[in-house]
C-alpha cells in the first residue's frame, strides 16, 4: 500500500471513530523503541527519560504527570535533533486541524463545559491560525571591531500549562504553537471541567505529529487532572517552566511552587465612555466584546463607565444594537439569582460570589431570572448600577453588561481603576479626546488598552497586532508568543567573522 493511500485510511478511519465515540483512537503505527536511557540528571536540561514501554501508543495522553513529563521529556530531545523543520510542521499541523476540526471540537467543548456559544466556541478554533509561531524568533546581531555576537532564542524543554475551562482546546492548541515553535515540549493540566475536549485534540495532535515527524508525544495531557496532578506537574524534574492560564487561585499556586510561571491571570475590564465618543460606535463595541462566548473572555467588557450627559444616548443606541436593558426590579431579581452573599467576609459588607450556575450562560437563561422574556436574537443583557454593585466588582463573565453614570472625566477613570481590582489585565476607552485616552492609558496601567473598539481588536482581530488565549498579566511578559518560552543565550566570536 502507498504511504499516501495508508495516511488517507487512517485519517478517514479516526474521523469515523471520532464521530462516532468522541474518542478518536490511533491506527498510527507506535514509534520504534527509543534507544537506551542515559542515567543521571546534570542539570543541562538534556537529561533522557527513562523510555519505558509505557510512553508508547498514547500520542500524548498519560495518566500521570510523572509518565506524561517523561514522554514530553523524550519528545523534547528529539524535536532538538530534528530541527527547525520539524517545529515549522508541527505549527502548520495544529494550525490546520484547529480549522478543520473547528465545527466538531467546538461542539464537544461546549457539550463538556455547557458555558459560552456555540457559534463562538467554533469561531475561537478557526483563529488558531492567527497564533505566530516559527517565523517570529529572530536572533539578535551585534558586529563591531571586536567580532560578532549572536543573541539566540532558545528552548527551556519541558513547559507545564495550566488551561482554562473558559477555552480550553483554544487556549492549549495557541500555546502548542507558541511553546513548540520555540523548540520546547509541553504537559497541560487542563481544567476538569474540560479535560476530555482538550485530550481528544491533544490525540489528535500528536497522531498527526507522529506520521510526519516521528516525534509522538509533543504535547502531553494528564487525562484525569486534579490538584495533586498539577503538584506533581509542577514538581517534576523534567518541568523547567510554567504556563497558567486562570483565576486568581491557579497564579496564586503557580508562584509557590518555587519554578518560574508565566502568569496569564484574572482580569475584570472596565470601559469609560466619555462625550467625545461616537455613541453608535461605542454602543455597538461594547455589545459585541461582551457579548462574545456570553462574557468568557477574560479581556470581555465587563463594566461601563459612562459620562452623565452622554449615558442615555449610550443605551439607546445600545437597544437598538440587540441589547435589552433590565429596570431596577429585574437587575435586582437577576443579581439575587446571580451571586450568594456571604456574611463578614466583606469588611462589614456581605462579600459577593458569582454564582456557577450563570457563569456564560445564554442571556435568555439570564433573563428568566429577571422575570422577563427576550426578544429573539438579544445578544446582551444591560442595567444601571452604583460602582459598587457585585456586577461591577466581581469578575462575573455573563452577558450582563452594568452602566454606571459619572460626573466627570476624573470619576470615571479612577472607578475604572477601582474597579480593575490592580489586575492589570485589560481596559477599554471610547472618547476622541486624546488627553483622556492618555490619562486613562497611564492611570490603569494595563497589560491591554484598547480604544474605540471592541475588546478583541486588542489582540489582533479587528485591530493590528496578533493573537493569543494567555495574556501573561501579573508577572508581566504580555500577549503571550514563541519568545515568551525561550532562554537568551549569547554566543561571541572575538576578532573576527565581521566581513567589512
Ligand atoms: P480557574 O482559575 O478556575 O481554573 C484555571 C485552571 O487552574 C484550571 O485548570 C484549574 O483546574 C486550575 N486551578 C484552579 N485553582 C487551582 C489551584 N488552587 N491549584 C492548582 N490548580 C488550580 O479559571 P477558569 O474559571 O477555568 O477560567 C477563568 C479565569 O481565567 C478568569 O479569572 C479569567 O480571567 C482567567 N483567564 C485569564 C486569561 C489570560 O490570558 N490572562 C485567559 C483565560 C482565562
Amino acid at each position: 500500500m502507498s504511504a499516501v493511500n495508508e495516511t488517507l485510511i487512517r485519517d478517514v478511519v479516526a474521523e469515523v471513530l471520532g464521530k462516532l465515540g468522541g474518542t478518536i483512537t490511533t491506527t498510527a503505527k507506535p514509534a520504534p523503541a527509543p534507544s537506551a536511557p542515559q542515567s543521571g540528571a546534570c542539570g543541562c536540561g538534556t537529561k533522557k527519560a527513562t523510555s519505558a514501554p509505557a510512553l508508547r501508543g498514547k500520542f500524548g495522553v498519560f495518566a500521570t504527570a510523572e509518565e506524561a513529563c517523561a514522554a514530553a521529556q523524550e519528545s523534547f530531545l528529539q524535536l532538538k535533533e530534528k530541527g527547525m523543520a520539524a517545529r515549522r510542521k508541527i505549527e502548520e499541523i495544529v494550525k490546520a486541524l484547529a480549522e478543520k476540526n473547528a465545527e466538531q471540537w467546538g461542539r464537544i467543548e461546549f457539550e463538556e463545559t455547557k458555558i459560552g456559544r456555540l457559534d463562538h466556541k467554533i469561531a475561537k478554533l478557526g483563529l488558531i491560525k492567527l497564533v505566530p509561531g516559527v517565523d517570529w524568533l529572530r536572533p539578535d546581531a551585534r558586529s563591531g571591531d571586536h567580532g560578532i555576537t549572536l543573541e539566540e532564542y532558545t528552548p527551556f524543554g519541558v513547559v507545564g500549562a495550566i488551561t482554562p475551562s473558559t477555552h480550553s482546546i483554544p487556549t492549549l492548541s495557541g500555546n502548542i504553537v507558541n511553546i513548540c515553535a520555540a523548540g520546547n515540549s509541553v504537559v497541560f493540566n487542563a481544567h476538569p471541567s474540560a479535560a476530555r475536549c482538550a485530550a481528544i485534540a491533544v490525540r489528535a495532535y500528536n497522531e498527526a505529529i507522529y506520521r510526519e515527524t516521528g516525534i509522538e508525544n509533543i504535547a502531553c495531557i494528564i487525562e484525569k487532572p486534579s490538584l495533586d496532578s498539577f503538584n506533581e506537574l509542577c514538581k517534576n524534574e523534567f518541568t523547567r517552566l510554567l504556563l497558567v492560564t486562570g483565576g486568581p487561585m491557579v497564579v496564586k499556586a503557580a508562584m509557590q511552587t518555587g519554578k518560574r510561571a508565566i502568569c496569564a491571570g484574572p482580569g475584570n475590564p472596565p470601559v469609560f465612555v466619555d462625550d467625545t465618543c461616537c455613541p453608535t460606535r461605542a454602543a455597538k463595541a461594547i455589545i459585541s466584546g461582551a457579548a462574545f462566548d456570553n462574557n468568557l473572555l477574560c479581556i470581555g467588557e465587563k463594566q461601563v463607565f459612562v459620562l452623565d450627559q452622554v449615558a442615555d444616548k449610550l443605551m439607546q443606541r445600545m437597544a437598538e444594537n440587540g441589547a435589552v436593558k433590565l429596570n431596577p426590579s429585574q437587575l435586582e431579581k437577576l443579581t439575587k439569582a446571580a451571586f450568594t452573599f456571604k456574611e463578614g467576609q466583606g469588611g462589614g459588607c456581605a462579600q459577593a460570589h458569582t454564582n456557577k450556575d450563570y457563569i456564560g450562560k445564554d442571556p435568555s437563561v439570564l433573563a428568566q431570572a429577571a422575570g422577563i422574556n427576550l426578544p429573539s436574537g438579544t445578544q446582551l443583557l444591560f442595567g444601571e448600577t452604583d460602582a459598587m454593585h457585585p456586577f461591577v466588582q466581581e469578575e462575573q463573565m455573563m452577558p450582563m453588561i452594568p452602566i454606571v453614570r459619572v460626573k466627570s472625566v476624573e470619576e470615571g477613570i479612577e472607578r475604572s481603576l477601582q474597579s480593575e481590582h490592580n489586575y492589570k489585565h485589560t481596559a477599554i476607552i471610547h472618547s476622541h479626546d486624546v488627553e483622556n485616552i492618555t490619562a486613562m492609558a497611564r492611570a490603569l496601567d494595563t497589560t491591554l488598552f484598547v480604544k474605540n473598539g471592541p475588546s478583541p481588536a486588542g489582540l489582533g482581530l479587528g485591530g493590528e497586532g496578533y493573537l493569543s488565549f494567555s495574556i501573561a498579566t501579573p508577572t508581566g511578559e504580555g500577549i503571550t508568543n514563541p519568545r515568551t518560552f525561550t532562554r537568551v543565550r549569547r554566543c561571541v566570536m572575538v576578532d573576527n567573522l565581521r566581513i567589512y
